[in-house]
């Protein structure tokens, strides 16, 4: 069978490193980025330019956006050079941000109203595994759309899983990025403790990643807190938006509500643009 003709829309932190990979394994890829200077790179490893999402549509079979939140995506879905600006037969579209399920839901509907497909797959993992091709990719849609994508996961992901009807993706992502968000202030909170009591940074981290509570969060971040550098990797307001995502979901459990407070905190002190780590700056 013939390699599906993929098109990609944003070229973020994320989307860059993806992209690489589809060429990498030999896909036609069109690209899209609103700020033009991020397609260069990718345009001198073979990928070609789209000047707008509707143009890059009509070119290609499968669609991916992978973009910051719920009103960018609407934005490239809806607006007159939009995906959407006409009917489509049969192609694909897969949505990797990480945006609510309620707007999955509205987006997979109006993509069906113009005869076009709808897979929502985030991602867990950050720029390193997007880069190895080793993300973790969260899918909800029907197994016959999964199907399809999944040559295309297997070349982006190390596993990819169906989880159940469209949405179920952009919850499981929540869920886990709410996981993400306690690693992260309580790795940080563990580090300044231990400081204040003499035990250096870079004893305690060793501590951590040597025993059980170690794990692939606290590798990762463990050369920016040495470093105390932090850029985006995972930017902060992202984690901020997907914190807020999960309580428009009605996350309300107990340790959430001061974890929110704590990121609203750092992003109105201006940390949004940074990693998520830099949360230890505010602490
Ligand atoms: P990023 O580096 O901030 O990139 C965001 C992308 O969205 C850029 O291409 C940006 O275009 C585009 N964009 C923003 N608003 C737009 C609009 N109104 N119209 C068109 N394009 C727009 O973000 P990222 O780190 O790649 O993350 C992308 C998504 O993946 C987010 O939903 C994030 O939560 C999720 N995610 C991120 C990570 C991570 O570690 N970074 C991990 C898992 C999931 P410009 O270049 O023009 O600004």
């Amino acid at each position: 069978m013939n390699k599906p003709k993929i098109g990609w829309i944003g070229l973020g932190n994320m989307g860059n490193p993806m992209v690489k990979n589809l060429l990498k394994a030999n896909y036609e890829v069109t690209v899209y980025n609103r700020t033009k200077d991020k397609e260069h790179e990718l345009i001198n490893l073979g990928a070609t330019s789209a000047s707008s999402p509707q143009e890059l549509i009509e070119k290609c079979d499968t669609v991916f956006t992978m973009l910051s939140n719920d009103e960018a995506v609407k934005e490239v879905f809806e607006n007159q050079t939009g995906l959407l600006a006409k009917t489509e037969n049969g192609k694909l579209i897969i949505n990797m941000s990480t945006i609510s399920p309620q707007t999955t839901k509205y987006l997979a509907e109006i993509a069906n109203k113009h005869n076009i497909k709808f897979l929502d797959a985030p991602v867990s993992g950050s720029v390193k595994p997007a880069q190895d091709g080793t993300l973790l990719i969260l899918v909800g849609g029907s197994s016959e759309n999964y199907e399809r994508a999944k040559p295309l996961f297997d070349i982006l992901g190390k596993s990819s899983l169906l989880l159940g009807e469209t949405g179920a993706g952009s919850s499981a992502k929540l869920a886990i990025n709410y996981f993400l968000g306690l690693n992260i202030q309580g790795l940080a909170e563990t580090v300044l403790f231990a400081e204040k009591n003499g035990v250096s940074r870079k004893d305690m981290l060793t501590i951590i990643n040597k025993s059980a509570c170690g794990n692939g969060i606290t590798e990762i971040k463990t050369p920016s807190i040495l470093f105390d550098q932090y850029p985006a990797a995972f930017a902060l307001k992202h984690l901020h938006k997907d914190l807020n995502l999960a309580k428009n979901e009605g996350l309300d459990s107990p340790l959430f509500q001061p974890l929110f407070e704590s990121f609203q905190h750092a992003k109105d002190n201006g940390l949004g643009e940074e990693d998520v780590m830099a949360i230890i700056k505010i602490l």
